[in-house]
C-alpha cells in the first residue's frame, strides 16, 4: 500500500489536479488566467534550478518541452502539409529526446558534452525543417504510416508512428524506474505523459499549454525531491542519514530509546575482503534494520554505524528485539559474489567455487530517555557509551 502510495504521489495528484483544471466548468476563468503566468513559472523556475543545482537534464528537458509549445503555435496538426510534417515530427521525436535526458548522465550545458547534445538536438531542428520543406509528402506518408486500427487512436491527433514511440519510451522509463526506484527517471515518465496530454489536447482554450506547463513542474519537483532526498537519505544503505535523525529525535515526545549499532572489526572485514565487499556488508546489514522489529526506525548514522529510535518504548523492552537481531545479524551467512576477490589468503571451504559464506557480528549500545539523560543527544551520547562498553566486553553483545 506504502509502496503504491509512493509510486503515485505527487505526480500522479499532479496531473489530476492539472485536468481538474482544465475540465472542470467551474475552473475555466482560473485556467485561462493561468495558462498565461503558469508556463513562465515554471520556465523560470527550471532555468533557475538547472544553474543553481547543476542539472543540465532539467534545462534540455525544458527546452524540448519550449520546443513543443512552439512547434503547436506554428505547426497545428490541421494546419498545411508542412506544417503537419512538423507537427508529427516533433510528436515522434519528443519522446525519444525526453529519453535520452532521462537516461544520459548528467554532464553539464556548456560543456563539451552538453553542446554536443544541444547539437544533436539543433541537427533534428534542421533535417525536420529540410524534410518538411523538399519531401513533405513523402515525410506526412512515413509520419502516419498505420498498423494498429485507427479508431483506437481517434482520441489523438498523434499519429501510430509516434503513438508507439511513446509507448515503447514510457515502458523503458518504468522499467528504468523501477529498477531504481529512487531515480530521477520517475518525474520523466510522468512529464511524459503530461506531453503527451499537451499533443492530444484541442488547440482552444488553455489545455496544450497547461499539460507543457505541468510536465515542467512535475520535472522540477523531481529536481527539488532528489536534493531532498539527497540530504536526508544515505546513498549507499538507502536508510535515513544521521541529518534525519537529528531531525526526527526532537520531535520525538515522552519515553524513547535510542540503540546504536556497530559492525565488529569492519576495519579488518575491509583490508581483508576489499571496500566493494564492504559496501556490500553495510547494505545487507542496514536492510535487516530496516525491517523495523519493535516497531524501530533505523538510520546510517555514519561509517559502519547505525541508529536504531524506539519511540515510545524503555529500553528494557526493547532489548528482547536488539538481542534477536544480534543474532540474527550473527547467524546470517552473507554470501558474497565472487567477484568481491579477497585480498588476502582465506581459509574459504573448497567445495563452494562460486560463492563465499562470511560471518558478520554487531555490537549494540542502548540507552533510554530519563530523568537522566533528558535531551535527545544526552540520550545518543549515553548510547554511544554503551556501545563502547560492550565493545570492551568483547564484542558480538547488547549493553545498557
Ligand atoms: P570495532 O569492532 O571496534 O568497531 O572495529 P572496527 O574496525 O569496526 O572500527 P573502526 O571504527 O576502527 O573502523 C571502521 C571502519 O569502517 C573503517 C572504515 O574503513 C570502514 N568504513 C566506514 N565507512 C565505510 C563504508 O561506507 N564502506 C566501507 N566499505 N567501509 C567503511
Ligand atoms: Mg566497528
Ligand atoms: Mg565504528
Amino acid at each position: 500500500m506504502k509502496r503504491i502510495f509512493s509510486l503515485l504521489v505527487p505526480d500522479a495528484l499532479i496531473l489530476i489536479g492539472a485536468d481538474a483544471l482544465i475540465t472542470l466548468p467551474a475552473l475555466r476563468g482560473t485556467a485561462t488566467g493561468l495558462a498565461t503566468v503558469f508556463p513562465f513559472t515554471v520556465l523560470a523556475a527550471a532555468l533557475l534550478l538547472g544553474w543553481r543545482f547543476n542539472r543540465s537534464r532539467l534545462i534540455f528537458a525544458i527546452a524540448l518541452l519550449a520546443l513543443t509549445e512552439y512547434v503547436l503555435l506554428n505547426a497545428p496538426p490541421l494546419g498545411t502539409p508542412r506544417e503537419r510534417v512538423f507537427f508529427h515530427a516533433l510528436t515522434f521525436l519528443l519522446p525519444i529526446n525526453l529519453a535520452l535526458v532521462a537516461l544520459l548522465p548528467e554532464r553539464g550545458t556548456l560543456t563539451a558534452a552538453g553542446l554536443l547534445r544541444w547539437i544533436l538536438l539543433a541537427v533534428q531542428v534542421v533535417i525536420v525543417a529540410f524534410l518538411a520543406k523538399a519531401f513533405t509528402d513523402q515525410s506526412l506518408k512515413f509520419l502516419s504510416t498505420r498498423v494498429l486500427p485507427a479508431r483506437w487512436f481517434a482520441w489523438t491527433p498523434v499519429h501510430q508512428p509516434a503513438i508507439i514511440a511513446f509507448l515503447a519510451i514510457g515502458v523503458l522509463l518504468v522499467m528504468a524506474w523501477l529498477r531504481e526506484p529512487q531515480s530521477p527517471v520517475r518525474g520523466y515518465f510522468y512529464a511524459l505523459v503530461a506531453a503527451l496530454a499537451a499533443l492530444s489536447w484541442p488547440p482552444e482554450g488553455p489545455g496544450q499549454e497547461i499539460w507543457l506547463a505541468t510536465a515542467g513542474l512535475i520535472l522540477v519537483i523531481a529536481v527539488i525531491e532528489a536534493s531532498y532526498l539527497m540530504a536526508y537519505r544515505d546513498g549507499l544503505t538507502e536508510l535515513p542519514g544521521r541529518r534525519a535523525l537529528n531531525e526526527a529525535l526532537p520531535r520525538l515526545s515522552g519515553q524513547f530509546t535510542v540503540a546504536m549499532v556497530d559492525v565488529d572489526h569492519f576495519k579488518r572485514f575491509n583490508d581483508t575482503y576489499g571496500h566493494d565487499a564492504g559496501d556490500h556488508v553495510l547494505r545487507l546489514v542496514a536492510a535487516r534494520l530496516a525491517q523495523g522489529a519493535g516497531g524501530a526506525t533505523a538510520y546510517r548514522y555514519g561509517g559502519e554505524e547505525f541508529a536504531l529510535v524506539f519511540p515510545g518504548k524503555g529500553a528494557e523492552e526493547c532489548l528482547p528485539h536488539l538481542e534477536e537481531l544480534r543474532v540474527t545479524v550473527e547467524t546470517s551467512r552473507f554470501t558474497m559474489r565472487r567477484r568481491f576477490r579477497p585480498r588476502t589468503k582465506l581459509k574459504v571451504d573448497k567445495g563452494r567455487k562460486t560463492r563465499l559464506q562470511i560471518t558478520i557480528t554487531v555490537s549494540i549500545g542502548v540507552a533510554e530517555r530519563n530523568h537522566r539523560n533528558t535531551s535527545p543527544d544526552q540520550v545518543v551520547l549515553a548510547a554511544d557509551k554503551a556501545l563502547y562498553r560492550a565493545k570492551e566486553a568483547g564484542r558480538n553483545r547488547v549493553s545498557t
